[in-house]
């Protein structure tokens, strides 16, 4: 092993060790740092993590938003925006 590429124990689910260059740097103020799993493990995880939610949010939304039907918002909206008073009370909304 030569130290110009120095390992790094993945804390993931592999658990190996790997060059630092299998390792995803963090964002942002912490850029100098690498992620504690390889990457490997991260996008297994996020992949796991995303089909979880997927389920998850689409429960949530259904019971939050029972019978939500977008047609009929944009229907309203629509109608809604035919009208100056329509229109007026959008804009309010939205600057508010
Ligand atoms: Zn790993």
């Amino acid at each position: 092993m030569n130290s110009t590429s120095p390992v790094k124990r993945c804390s993931g689910e592999c658990g190996q060790y790997k060059p630092e260059s299998e390792f995803y740097r963090r964002g942002g103020r912490l850029a100098h740092l690498l992620c504690s799993e390889c990457k490997t493990c991260m996008v297994a995880k996020q992949a796991a993590w995303r089909r979880e939610n997927a389920e998850h949010m689409r429960a949530y939304d259904r019971k939050r938003y029972p019978g939500r039907d977008r047609t009929a918002k944009n229907e309203a909206l629509r109608a809604l925006r035919a009208t100056d008073e329509g229109r007026r009370r959008l804009l309010d909304q939205r600057l508010r």
